[in-house]
């Protein structure tokens, strides 16, 4: 802090000495440094464990408020707060609570959530039940793994909740005895190429001619493979047919830079 750190988070159940925390907080005034009280179901102190006889969501909001009280009564309030734990559920009760005692700003995750596949879905849940119901103002997804991984996760709960609205929605369809064409390779391979996309665009990559334009009549733009051709088709509509295959994607980037850089230059 006294080299100019921007925030901290403390746990004051891991510190678990109240002196202690009380230095830190003095430093933190001195410093004007914003703390996050980040409380976990996992490192409760013993005061209040013996209260609940069990670590629950009334625990967290407990011990939560205890320490905002006592950093309140030091002077300090640039505070936000953090309750988390590995349950899903039992993270939503506690943020639940808390949101309904008190206004502080309220970091949100689901707190070693797991491997990224699993992680993610629990992240999915928890971050967005709570985003939905106003709760929360920060996230963290946390997985083991890559933290790229963490980041992309964080970015699909913010774009699916409709909070932000940037970059490329892919849409493609779980394909069927119609599809010719192995598209999940095709759609890792665009994912991996388009990640760098700002702009807020839906484009679908669909299994057959016959269905695709139509069951993905809200893509802004998107491919449809038939037997050995391709078409582009745009919110349902066919715009070019008999594209080779080998040239589909080239082609679909190519249009989605003119539909980009038309919607910019008609605003
Ligand atoms: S778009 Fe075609 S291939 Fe994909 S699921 Fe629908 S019918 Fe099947």
């Amino acid at each position: 802090m006294e080299s100019g750190i921007d925030a901290i988070r403390i746990n004051p159940g891991t510190i678990n000495n109240v002196r202690k925390v009380k230095e830190i907080i003095n430093v933190a005034i001195q410093t004007n440094t914003p703390i996050r009280v980040g409380i976990n179901v996992g490192s409760l102190e013993k005061r209040i464990l013996k209260k609940y006889t069990q670590p629950n969501a009334d625990a967290m909001v407990e011990s939560a408020l205890y320490y905002i009280k006592m950093i309140e009564d030091m002077g300090w309030q640039q505070l936000k707060v953090s309750l988390k734990a590995s349950d899903v559920l039992q993270t939503i009760e506690a943020y639940e609570k808390f949101s309904k005692k008190s206004d502080y700003p309220l970091h949100i995750g689901i707190t070693e959530a797991g491997p990224i596949f699993s992680g993610a879905i629990k992240s999915a849940i928890g971050i967005g039940i709570l985003l939905y119901k106003g709760i929360g103002d920060t996230i963290r997804v946390s997985l083991t793994g890559n933290p790229v991984y963490e980041v992309i996760a964080a970015y699909h709960i913010l774009r699916n909740l409709g909070i932000r609205k940037r970059g490329i929605n892919i849409i493609s369809c779980p394909t069927c005895g119609r599809c010719k064409t192995r598209i999940t390779d095709i759609v890792d391979v665009f994912e991996r190429e388009v990640s760098y996309f700002d702009k807020n665009l839906n484009v679908a990559i669909m299994g057959c001619e016959v269905n695709g334009p139509g069951e993905a009549k809200e893509a802004d733009i998107g491919i449809a493979f038939g037997n050995n051709k391709a078409t582009l088709f745009a919110k349902g509509k066919v715009i070019k047919t008999g594209i080779p295959k080998e040239m589909a994607l080239e082609i679909l980037k190519e249009e989605m830079y003119n539909l980009i850089t038309n919607n910019y230059s008609n605003n």
